[in-house]
């Protein structure tokens, strides 16, 4: 992991974000999530020599160990990926936001865990705007009373949606799915009493600029500025 690399690859990737945002009328502030899954610590190293604060991990075991072995960079940690509901007492107190809150029977549990350790949870709603079977996430005709339900859960507080596009080049595709979140989340404020969630996580390496042009607030990037994952 060459720490000048990855500053070089943090410049165009914000480069890009401005430019996205400029051809869209847009200046809200994003923030770039470091996704250092699969590669050794020094991506983490070079993520914060870099600047980033933010760094996202998708499985709880990684993200224990990566924060063992850095306990004090000042490094605010994101869980992006899927939680197993019997890990959720071991990752608690491991992120700080977790992107990817994907079902109500995680939330009512997070909820109960998050009450008994007197805390309060920062998570994002996954939402299943796309359709795609093998999705995880809140989908459907109910969706917009689910996120009513989660939201008056005790002990979380739901500071704004996520979602994960289809995996393909297809720009309107890509755009349909960034823009049918951003829609969710503006119902979300219009219609769910007290919801005041704003963040929109969505966009990777390869769609980030057009998930920024549709309004992301969180992107989260992992080949875009380290390099190929081995794995
Ligand atoms: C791996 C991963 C990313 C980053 O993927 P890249 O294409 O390498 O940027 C983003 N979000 C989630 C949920 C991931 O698991």
């Amino acid at each position: 992991m060459d720490p000048a690399r990855v500053r070089e690859n943090l410049a165009v990737v914000r480069d890009r974000i401005a430019r996205a945002q400029a051809s869209a009328g847009l200046s809200q502030p994003v923030t770039i999530v470091a996704v250092t899954k699969t590669h050794p610590v020094a991506a983490v190293d070079a993520a914060v020599a870099a600047g980033l604060v933010v760094c996202g991990e998708n499985r709880v075991t990684e993200l224990e160990e990566k924060r063992a072995e850095r306990p004090d960079l000042p490094i605010e940690w994101h869980l992006i990926g899927h939680l197993q509901r019997n890990k959720i007492r071991r990752a608690l107190p491991l992120f700080e936001l977790l992107h990817s809150l994907d079902s109500e029977r995680l939330a009512d549990e997070l909820s109960a865990e998050a009450v008994r350790a007197g805390r309060t949870v920062r998570v994002l709603v996954q939402a299943n705007v796309s359709g795609e079977e093998t999705k995880g996430g809140f989908q459907g005709s109910g969706v917009l009373d689910q996120i009513a339900r989660v939201h008056e859960l005790p002990g979380l507080r739901v500071e704004g949606l996520m979602t994960m596009a289809p995996f393909t080049s297809d720009e309107a595709i890509l755009r349909g799915t960034f823009s049918a979140l951003r829609l969710l989340r503006d119902r979300c404020r219009a219609e769910v009493s007290g919801f005041t969630g704003s963040e929109l996580s969505m966009g990777m390496s390869n769609d980030y600029e057009i998930a920024v042009s549709e309004g992301a607030t969180m992107v989260r990037l992992g080949t875009a500025l380290f390099g190929e994952r081995e794995q």
